[in-house]
C-alpha cells in the first residue's frame, strides 16, 4: 500500500496535507491490535487516534478518527497519514510468514451450505405464496356453484375501460389506481370460484393481456400516479393467475391442450407483455414443471422461448428479459427434479451473474476451488470497479468479495489476497 493506493481515498488537497504529517514524522505510532485491526496515534492540533479496519473475512475497510473534521463524517489528514504509515508495515511485512486462516474458507462454506440446501435456493417460484393464496381463495370462493361465462375480447376489454375512462377524465388519478383493475379482478375471482378451469383460464390470459395493454394507458412508466399500487395491484391480479395454473395442472382429468395453450399465453406475456407483467406471470409456468404429468408442456415451452431468444442478433446479455428466462428456466429444472441438468445449465449461462453465483456456490460446496475462483475473479473485478460487493441473490449469505476472499486463503495465493486487500482500501468507508 503506498501513495497510490492511499491518495484516492481522499480529497487532494486532504491527502497532501496527510502525506506532509506522515513525512514530518506527525505520526507517532502504529500498532496491529489485533488482526485487520491498526491503531495510530497523529500529533496535529491535538493528540488524535486514528481507527483503520480492514474485515478479513469480506476485505471491507472502515477508517475512523477522532478529530473534529472526522466527526462530520470526512475522511481527515490524520487517517491518511495513517494509512500511508500501515502501507509500510505491510510492505516491510512481505517474508510470507502471514499464516493463511483456512478457518474463513471453512466457515463460508458452511454458510453455503445451509443456505444452497441440497439442490440450490428457487429463484422465482414461490410455494410458501401459492399456498397462502390458495387458503385465501379457498376461504372467499362462492359455495354456490358459479356459472362461469365464456367472455368475448370485447367483454373483457370493457371491463378495464371504465378505469381508464375514468382515469383520463381525473384530475387526481392517484387515488384510484388501487382499484384499477377491479373489472379484471372480478373476472379472476369468478374463475378460480369454477370448476372448469381450463376455461376460466382462457379468460383469465384473455383479461390480463387486456390489462397489459392498457397500461400504455395510464402511462406504463409510472408516471402521473402511484407506482406502488399499480405495481400492487398488478401483483394481486398475477397471483390469482398463477393460483389458476396450479389448480389447472393439479386437476388429474384436465386436457394437455389447454395446458399447451396456457403455457403459450404464458410465454407470450413474457415475450410481448410489459415487462412488470411478464415477470408476474411468468411464475405460473412452473405449475406444469413440477408434476410429471405436466412436465414436458413446460419443458417445451422454455425450450422455445430460449430459441427465440438466441435468434435475437443483440448478445443475449443484453436482453432484459435475460436474466428472467435464467431464473425460471433454473427453477423449473429443479422443479422437475432435474439437477444434472440444472447445473449445467448454470454453466451455460455464467454470462448471467446470478447463474455463475450458483455455478461458483456448487463449485465450493464441491470443494472444486480452482474452478469457483475462475467464476468469482471474473465477477469480484467487476464488483471492484464500482466499489461494491455485489450480492447476486440477495438471500445469499455472501458477495463476491468474500467468495474471492476464502477461496484466495484456500488456494494459499497470498498475491490475490493482497490485490483484494489494495482493492478493499480503495472502497474504505468512514
Ligand atoms: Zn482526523
Amino acid at each position: 500500500m503506498d501513495a497510490d493506493d492511499v491518495s484516492p481515498l481522499f480529497a487532494p488537497t486532504v491527502f497532501s496535507r496527510g502525506e506532509a504529517y506522515f513525512h514530518e514524522g506527525r505520526v507517532r505510532s502504529v500498532d496491529a491490535i489485533a488482526p485487520g485491526l491498526f491503531h495510530g496515534e497523529v500529533v496535529g492540533g491535538d493528540l488524535y487516534d486514528v481507527l483503520v479496519r480492514i474485515d478479513d473475512a469480506s476485505m471491507r475497510c472502515m477508517v475512523s478518527c477522532s478529530c473534529p473534521f472526522a466527526a462530520k463524517g470526512r475522511r481527515c489528514k490524520h487517517a491518511a497519514a495513517v494509512m500511508l504509515a500501515i502501507g509500510g508495515m505491510m510492505d516491510g511485512d512481505d517474508d510470507g510468514d502471514v499464516p493463511i486462516r483456512m478457518d474463513v474458507y471453512d466457515g463460508i462454506r458452511s454458510r453455503l451450505a445451509s443456505w444452497y440446501g441440497a439442490h440450490g435456493p428457487l429463484l422465482v417460484w414461490d410455494e410458501a405464496v401459492v399456498d397462502e393464496c390458495a387458503k385465501t381463495a379457498a376461504d372467499t370462493a362462492c359455495l354456490d356453484e358459479p356459472r362461469f361465462p365464456v367472455l368475448s375480447e370485447a367483454q373483457t376489454g370493457r371491463m378495464t375501460e371504465s378505469f381508464i375512462q375514468s382515469f383520463l377524465e381525473s384530475d387526481d388519478a392517484r387515488r384510484d389506481v388501487g382499484d384499477a383493475f377491479e373489472g379484471a379482478s372480478i373476472v379472476l375471482d369468478n374463475a378460480l370460484a369454477t370448476a372448469d378451469y381450463g376455461q376460466a383460464l382462457s379468460n383469465a390470459l384473455l383479461v390480463m393481456r387486456i390489462v397489459g395493454s392498457s397500461l400504455e394507458y395510464v402511462g406504463g412508466d409510472g408516471e402521473g400516479f402511484d407506482g406502488e399500487d399499480l405495481e400492487r395491484s398488478l401483483g394481486r391480479l398475477a397471483w390469482k393467475v398463477r393460483l389458476l395454473v396450479e389448480k389447472t395442472a393439479a386437476d388429474e382429468h384436465s386436457e394437455m391442450g389447454k395446458h399447451v395453450t396456457t403455457a403459450a399465453g404464458i410465454m407470450g406475456f413474457l415475450r410481448e407483455g410489459p415487462e412488470t407483467l411478464g415477470e408476474k406471470i411468468g411464475g405460473a409456468l412452473l405449475s406444469f414443471s413440477r408434476r410429471k404429468r405436466t412436465r414436458r408442456i413446460a419443458d417445451e415451452a422454455l425450450n422455445g422461448l430460449e430459441r427465440s431468444m438466441t435468434d435475437i442478433a443483440a448478445p443475449r446479455r443484453s436482453s432484459r428479459l435475460y436474466p428472467y428466462v435464467c431464473r425460471l428456466r433454473h427453477d423449473d429444472l429443479l422443479l422437475a427434479g432435474e439437477y444434472e441438468r440444472a447445473a449445467e445449465f448454470e454453466s451455460h449461462h455464467m454470462d448471467d451473474e446470478m447463474m455463475a453465483w450458483l455455478a461458483a456456490t456448487r463449485f465450493l460446496l464441491e470443494d472444486a476451488s480452482d474452478r469457483a475462483w475462475e467464476v468469482a475473479a471474473r465477477y469480484s473485478a467487476m464488483g471492484w470497479e464500482s466499489q461494491v460487493d455485489s450480492r447476486p441473490i440477495e438471500s445469499s449469505p455472501c458477495g463476491w468479495t468474500e467468495l474471492s476472499v476464502a477461496l484466495a486463503r484456500r488456494r494459499g495465493d497470498r498475491d490475490a489476497l493482497e490485490r483484494l486487500r489494495r482493492a478493499a482500501l480503495k472502497g474504505a468507508t468512514v
